[in-house]
């Protein structure tokens, strides 16, 4: 079987290196995937399989300040390369989005699949939470029209070692990296954005790397959310963080004036559930030790 993984070179790219090596890699290093040719180019090599990792993703601030490209990059690639694996054949397609795409408020939590629709997602990644949706209409409209088996799973937050430490990171490894420099600097508070109150499902990227595994293993033609049970406040989770890092002396202060984002956007897992019955998500606490781990590894 041929599988060609797009965004090999990001951290659900780099997790699923590790344990699915036969597979072809991608970046936009070879293949710029919001360019037509580049994506005809790299699909008519012929696939059995495609995971679509590839994305332009970022966290909240960059989102504020590049909705233009985080729209129409995701919605370029997305579009591309359902419509090329539909003209060369791709018998599975696994295109993956996004919490983010799901409304911003809902009547109750947590969201199912079938609420996708029910009102716009949040102002704060509105363009990446329209574009990664469209990718889910884009999918359910091919296997209709073209009677094919393609799916997108649905991912909650993730975090991970292959995580960036720069302006692009998520919240975990930004953190992460603010408990790392205060210990460093002999510090004893970290400052985050916000209220502390929101509310968050973080997964590992290893654990979202072994779901899309099985996938293409157990040949699961299906949709559904992926996430743990777990729905955390940030000030839940950032005091994980501290534990985790062995600094739970450290204060934490919040920085009102910056955004929160989405107050809360956690998805029902009852399917996933249904269709993989012995999963077992990685410990928050024990992930975020690895990251810190990882960091302490590259200074
Ligand atoms: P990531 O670390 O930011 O990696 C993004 C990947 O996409 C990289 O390999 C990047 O290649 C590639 N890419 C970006 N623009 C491209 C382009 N124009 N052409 C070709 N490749 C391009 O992302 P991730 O965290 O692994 O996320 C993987 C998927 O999960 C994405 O679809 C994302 O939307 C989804 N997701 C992520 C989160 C999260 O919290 N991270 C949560 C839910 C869902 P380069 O390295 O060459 O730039």
């Amino acid at each position: 079987m041929s599988i060609l993984v797009t965004g090999g070179s990001g951290q659900v790219g780099k997790e699923l290196q590790q344990i699915l090596p036969d597979a072809t890699y991608i970046s936009s290093n070879e293949y710029n995937l919001t360019v037509e040719e580049d994506v005809n180019t790299i699909l008519e090599t012929r696939f059995d399989t495609v995971i679509h990792l590839a994305a332009k993703v970022g966290g909240i601030i960059d989102n504020i300040d590049h909705p233009a490209e985080y729209f129409s990059d995701n919605i370029l690639m997305n579009t591309l390369m359902v419509n090329y694996a539909v003209k060369y054949n791709v018998k599975r397609f696994i295109g993956v989005l996004s919490t983010c795409i799901y409304p911003d408020k809902v009547k109750s939590y947590p969201m199912k699949e079938s609420m996708l629709h029910e009102g716009p997602p949040t102002p704060t990644n509105f363009s990446y939470g329209i574009s990664k949706r469209a990718m889910a209409v884009h999918i359910d409209a091919v296997n209709k029209q073209y009677n094919k088996k393609y799916c997108y799973v649905t991912p909650s937050n993730l975090y991970g070692i292959y995580d960036k430490f720069d302006a692009r990171s998520h919240f975990v490894a930004a953190l992460v990296k603010k408990i790392y420099d205060a210990k460093k600097s002999g510090k004893n508070k970290i400052n985050l954005f916000g209220t502390g109150k929101p509310l968050r499902q973080f997964m590992n990227a290893k654990d979202l790397a072994i779901i899309l595994k099985r996938m293409v293993e157990e040949d699961i033609t299906e949709s559904f959310n992926v996430a743990s049970d777990d729905n955390l406040s940030i000030d839940n989770i950032a005091r994980v963080a501290l534990k985790a890092c062995d600094c739970q002396h450290m204060n934490i202060e919040y920085d009102t004036s910056k955004p929160d984002g989405q107050y809360r956007k956690d998805v029902c897992t009852k399917k996933m559930n249904s269709i993989f019955t012995d999963l077992e998500f990685i410990n928050l606490e024990q992930g975020i030790k690895e990251v810190y781990n990882k960091l302490n590894e590259r200074d």
